[in-house]
């Protein structure tokens, strides 16, 4: 899972403002180096979740997606995907489209001719989607679909989670919805289905990931995927820790539940 990729330090320039956006976002170059470096290592090349669904791709097959739909994906990230032969996934939040930083109409409706994924990342990217009420989920995978679909002229079937807050309820909504591929953050390369949505996890590539370890989790190497495991599942046991420390406190303070 990459996001947006950006001349020099110039975080701001495409996709969301701001410093923790900018943890996810890599200088030109060095996405450059991470290309070449899966291109050395992965044992094929990536594909598409079109070619995934047919089941002609190998037992491991490797993906690449983009979340957020900064504009580097037409700037940057596609161009160098394309001088390899390559295609990826782009999602996109479609609140965003045709703003300042993110993709426009007729870039989207390019990135999907030249045989990329052209899918969803929500219509508004909201803090924490798992949380939303199951019809506020329904309408984030709804309108984002409609918007895509107008610009392409087909139905779009991929759809990734904005800010990984996965729970099996978004899932059942982006089936709902009409979604065949959901791609959440969590780190597994195991496969799921929820309905007729095949749920994938990703690895995420920040800004201090180097290229070699890009290219060790694009070869199915397990040291780095575990590594990524771990630190996902404390990052969560602390939010349950937390959680329930809050409960308890709150029922030290008012009483009862
Ligand atoms: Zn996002």
């Amino acid at each position: 899972m990459y996001h947006d990729v950006v001349e020099g330090d110039a975080y701001d320039a495409s996709g969301f403002a701001g410093a923790d956006a900018a943890l996810y976002k890599l200088g030109r170059e060095e996405f450059e180096a991470h290309l070449s470096a899966i291109a050395a290592r992965a044992v094929g090349r990536p594909v598409t979740v079109e070619e995934f669904g047919g089941g002609a791709v190998g037992a491991r097959p490797l993906l690449l997606t983009f979340d957020d739909g900064g504009v580097s994906a037409y700037t940057h990230a596609a161009p160098a995907l394309e001088r390899r032969g390559w295609r990826g996934h782009f999602f996109v939040t479609t609140g965003r489209v045709g703003a300042p930083a993110f993709l426009s109409r007729e870039q989207i409706k390019e990135l999907d001719g030249r045989g990329h994924v052209v899918g969803s990342h929500s219509a508004t990217h909201p803090a924490r989607m798992a949380r939303c009420g199951y019809d506020e989920m329904l309408r984030e995978w709804r309108t984002s679909a409609e918007v895509l679909s107008d610009i392409t002229g087909r139905a779009v079937t991929a759809a990734s989670v904005p800010g990984g807050y996965y729970s099996r309820r978004v899932a059942e909504a982006a089936n709902e919805a009409g979604y065949r591929h959901l791609f959440t953050s969590e780190p597994r390369a195991g496969l799921h289905r929820v309905g007729d949505c095949l749920v994938i996890g990703r690895y995420t590539v920040q800004r201090w990931t180097t290229p070699q370890v890009a290219a060790a989790i694009a070869a199915g190497r397990l040291a780095p995927r575990l590594r990524q495991a771990v630190l996902w599942n404390a990052k969560k046991a602390t939010k349950a820790v937390g959680g329930e420390f809050y409960l308890r406190a709150r029922k030290a303070l008012i009483g009862g539940g």
